[in-house]
This record gives structure tokens, sequence and C-alpha cells, in this order.
């Protein structure tokens, strides 16, 4: 709830959603996933450590947990028992259908229209034919849009960017498929639905390209260990709370508020060898072969054997945004040649320099050193996440390593506005006949659950919850 920052009169279910999906969480959520099949994994992630203030934004505890199979390991028992249903003829799926448009009669939906798509066997992610090969009109008692947000759409992003967050980048690199492309939320917007707070939303600054593309511009989130050293674009340290791993849309404004930054796209994480291998995590289930593939033997060798995990040492020697060199001139160098070329070698050696001496000092007046001292202290991030500290220039810890980040688009927190029954309303707060919205399309509940900011990995559990609400208000309707 500190996370919320706020509520103006549109938050008025939103508010209510956020509370009820806490309640679900804080109880139930864990024991009715296992009973529906996801397996958790015992490794418990500490994102979203906060703004540093006791009652402000932030994971008081490690709460990130991880399925066993990543997101098919969560979203496979469901879609099994939806193929099983399908295969005893209770439910028919509508492959390649593309909704265009809503069926509204007498101020009741009552089916959607749109068109037929050609076949295409595209694997999971890479964008599909958008050839039509026909029109369909499908008829029901209720319509539930779970069509998601609108990440995968730059020009969508752009026009709901919110003052608060300064300029949108002149690039984006994009971390969802392209067809999450908020075409649906428009389609809702025109047929009479109420929209709300889009202009909240959730873009990560640890953005790079990923070397080995599946959707346009596929960019992965590097998901921090407390360590790396963040600069700027012009080479200065980010400000507290803008440290790895602790405040996602507060680190977002800085890079887009500071005048003479906010004209650059990218910041920079320096760090070494020795850092990457413990601390980057890469978000996407491609770029953890070994939880997507419930492989044990690959996860212990991957993440606990020498060396970086095998899909992090492949950006390391690929990735477009990766530096590396054996010392830190030649890194300053390698940075100016993939950056603007106005990084000064004597303005980064002095700010490593600074660092790693209060790495030596054992009461230190840097805060990030004690964060990575309080990191330590959770067995979880001291096993698996974050590195002993040392001098990032000790040779023993080298090569020296620097990465270009850059924004990666993600989330939207506002959507359709729905009841705590999940039924979408109207321009006057009315319920919608026979509509229904959950998940990123529904703002996660209520048209944006989050408030102003969110945690990490609450977004996955709104969907979650935002479907189960409205599977059971569909039970009990129809
Ligand atoms: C790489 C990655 C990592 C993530 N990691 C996490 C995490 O660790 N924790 C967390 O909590 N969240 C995470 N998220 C976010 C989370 O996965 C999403 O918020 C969530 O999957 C959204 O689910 P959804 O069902 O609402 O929408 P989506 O999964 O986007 O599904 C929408 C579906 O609707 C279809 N659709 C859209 N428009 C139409 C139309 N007009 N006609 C017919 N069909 C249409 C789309 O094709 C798609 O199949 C991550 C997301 C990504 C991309």
């Amino acid at each position: 709830m500190g996370s919320a920052r706020g509520e103006h009169p549109e938050d008025e279910w939103a508010a209510l959603w956020g509370r009820a999906y806490v309640e679900f969480a804080a109880t139930e959520k864990r024991s009715w996933l296992e009973q529906q099949g996801v397996k958790f994994t015992p490794l418990v992630g500490w994102a979203e450590r906060g703004d540093g203030r006791a009652g402000g934004h932030g994971n008081s505890v490690p709460r990130f947990h991880l399925p066993w199979g990543t997101g098919t390991g969560i979203s496979e028992p469901f879609a099994d028992r939806v193929r099983a249903a399908a295969a005893d003829g209770l439910v028919t799926l509508h492959f390649r259908h593309r909704v265009d448009d809503l069926l509204v009669e007498g101020g009741a939906v009552v089916g959607v229209s749109g068109t037929v798509l050609a076949p295409d066997d595209a694997p999971r992610g890479v964008s599909s034919s958008r050839e039509s090969t026909g029109e369909f009109a499908l008829r029901a008692q209720a319509v539930v849009i779970a069509s998601g947000g609108i990440g995968g759409n730059h020009a969508k992003i752009r026009e709901w960017w919110p003052e608060r967050l300064g300029t949108p980048p002149a690039t984006m690199i994009t971390g969802v498929p392209k067809h999450v492309d908020g075409r649906m939320l428009d389609i809702a917007d025109a047929a009479g639905v109420r929209l709300v707070n889009r202009d909240r939303m959730w873009h990560y600054t640890e953005g790079i390209a990923n070397w080995d593309p599946i959707w346009p511009a596929h960019a992965i989130r590097i998901l921090p260990g407390p360590s790396s050293l963040w600069l700027d674009a012009r080479g200065r340290r980010l400000p507290f709370p803008a440290l790895p791993g602790y405040d996602t849309l507060g680190t977002l404004q800085h890079l887009r508020t500071t005048p003479d930054i906010a004209e650059f796209d990218y910041s920079w994480f320096v760090l070494d060898q020795r850092i990457i291998e413990k601390e980057f995590a890469l978000s996407g289930s491609e770029q953890n072969p070994d939880l997507t593939g419930r492989d044990l033997g690959l996860l212990l060798r991957g993440r606990l054997g020498n060396g970086a995990p095998p899909p992090v040492e492949a950006f390391k020697q690929h990735g477009e945004d990766f530096v590396v060199a054996d010392d830190l001139r030649a890194l300053v160098d390698g940075m100016n040649r993939i950056g603007d070329g106005i990084l000064r070698y004597d303005d980064i050696e002095r700010q490593v320099l600074e660092r790693d001496a209060e790495i030596e000092n054992p009461y230190t007046k840097d805060l990030q050193v004690m964060g990575i001292r309080n990191s330590r202290r959770f067995l979880g991030d001291r096993l698996f996440r974050t590195v002993k500290p040392h001098r990032i220039l000790d040779p023993a810890a080298g090569p020296l390593i620097a990465v270009r980040l850059r924004i990666v688009t993600r989330k939207s927190l506002g959507g359709i506005q729905t009841d705590l029954t999940g039924r979408a309303l109207d321009a006057d707060g009315s319920a919608i006949e026979g509509l229904y919205a959950a998940g990123e399309a529904a703002g996660f509940g209520g048209g944006g659950a989050h408030g102003y900011n969110a945690l990490e990995g609450t977004f996955l559990g709104g969907c979650l919850f935002t479907g189960r609400v409205v599977g059971r208000s569909l039970v009990a309707r129809l």
C-alpha cells in the first residue's frame, strides 16, 4: 500500500481491488495455485527494495517467488484444464480470430466480431501473419476482455506517457511480443467502456537489446543484484534510491526528468566478472532454460558453478550493449565507442575509486554499500544473488564490464474499470450487461490496482486474481 502513492477519483474501484489482491496474496494465493498444479522453486527473490522510507515504496521482505517452469509453469496447469474441457466438447477454441468490435445491443454486450487470420505456426512470441482470410461474429451470454496491455505499441506508450515521468525517450526497446498492442482497449473505449489511468505504466530502465531476438526490437530486462555501479549517460553516479533493484519508476523518473540527461535514452552499469556471474539474472522464459525446462542439474550447474549462467555469458559475448575490458581506461573507451563519446575517464575513475574505498570501510557512508551488506543478511541473496563485497578494480575480480542500459517497455498499470465482480463499467460508472475484463487489460483490477507505482512480481498475481474473480462471477451468473 505504501507503493500506490495516493488515489484520485477514478481509483474508487482500483483501491478496492488493490486491497482485495493484498488479502488474497497474503492468505490463500499460494495454496490455491498449488491446488491448480503450480509448483514453486525454493528461490525467493528480493526485488524492488524501495525508496528507503519505512512507510514508502518497496518490498519490506524478499517475496518474489519463482514458479518451477517460469511463465509456462503458471499458465500450463490452467491451459491443460481448458484443453481437457475442449476435448470433452465443453469449450471451443477460436485461434487466429482477431476481435475488431464488441457487439452491443440495447446497452448489453452480446458478442464479438472480427477478422479470421491466415493460419500461421509461428512459435510463441514470434510475430504472426495478419493476413485476413475472412470475417466472423460470435454471440455469447458474456464477453471477457483479457487482451493485455500496450507495451508492444510505442506510439500508444508515447500518446499516454505521463508528465510526471518527463519526456518519453526518443528510442525504446520492447519487452513484450508485438501482439501486446493495446488495440482492444481502444475498441472497448469506442464501444463506451470506461478506461481509466491510461497514463500509468511500468517500464524498466535496465533493458538490453536481445542479440537473438524473438519479436521486433526484442529487449531483455536485467534483474540486477545490488553491486553494480549505476551511472547516467554523462557518467555521474545515480542518486539514491536509483540503485540496482530498488525503485523502478523512481529511477525512470530520474532519468527522464533530469534536464541534462533526458536527451539521452540510456544509462550505464559498471561492474566486473565476479558481479556478472552472481548478480545478473535475465527476465524471460527463454533466458532461464533451467527453470523453464525444470532441469535441476542445469540449474545447479548454471547458478552455482563457475562462470556466468550460459544465457548471461552469451549476452556478454554477443550483446551490442556490452563492453568488456581488462582495465578501466579501455572500458571507458569502449563505452564512448558505443555511446555518445562524452564520458571522461577521470570522472569515472574517481567515482569507482570512491566506491571501492567505501567497500573497504567497515562503517561506510555509502548507501549502496550499506545495501549490499544488508542484502547478504538474507540467505537466499547471499547464496545466489549478492556477490561478496569487493573492489570493482580488484584485478582478481576482472575483467571489467560496462552495460549500456536502455528503457524497455513492459506493463500498463491502467485500463478498463471493473467492479469487484469483474464487470466492466461504462462512462457513468454503471456495470455494462454481459461485459467483463481481467488481467492487464483491466489494470490488474479496477483499472489500476497498483496505483501510481507497483511492486515487481505483482502483475501476474493480479492477472490470476482478476481471472479467478471473473470466472467465479460467470459461474454464478450463467
Ligand atoms: C518477458 C516478460 C516477463 C515478465 N515477468 C513477470 C514477472 O516476473 N512477474 C509478474 O508478475 N509479471 C511479469 N510479466 C508481466 C505479465 O506476464 C503480464 O502482465 C501478463 O502476462 C498479462 O497477462 P494478460 O493475460 O492480461 O495479457 P497477455 O498475456 O498479453 O494476453 C493477451 C492475449 O490477448 C490476445 N489479444 C489481444 N488483442 C486481441 C484481439 N483484438 N483479438 C483477439 N485476441 C487478442 C493476445 O494475442 C494475447 O494472447 C512479464 C511479462 C513479460 C513479457
